[in-house]
């Protein structure tokens, strides 16, 4: 085990790895990620860390979802949703102040 780690065949195989690992054909300690199209250590902790990173995650939705302009309007319709509807609430008062409006009116 003195040697460097090298990149195994089984994770190549491993269906979590196998849509964007590749080795680099050049270094067989370096493993390659097409999606993000970076490299990295061929080791376990290192491939399954950037498995998990916000990149690699971000970079995995896009290509899943084929374009980005598809990706960016479900963004800011998303945002749309978080910002602009509790404004559109606070703006007519609407049924948020309703409750209180009502128990004071009839007290
Ligand atoms: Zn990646």
């Amino acid at each position: 085990m003195a040697t460097k780690r090298k990149m195994r065949e089984e994770w190549l195989l491993n269906n979590e790895f196998r849509p964007w690992l590749r080795c680099v054909e050049a270094d067989s300690t370096r493993a390659r990620c097409i999606t993000c199209k970076k490299e990295f250590g061929a080791e376990l902790s290192t491939i399954k860390r950037h498995k998990a990173s916000h990149m690699h995650v971000c970079n995995e939705a896009r290509q899943q979802q084929g374009m980005d302009g598809v990706s960016t309007s479900k963004v800011s319709r998303k945002m749309f949703t978080i910002l602009v509807m509790p404004c559109t609430f606070c703006h007519y008062q609407l049924p948020i102040l309703m409750p209180k409006d009502y128990s004071q009116s009839y007290r």
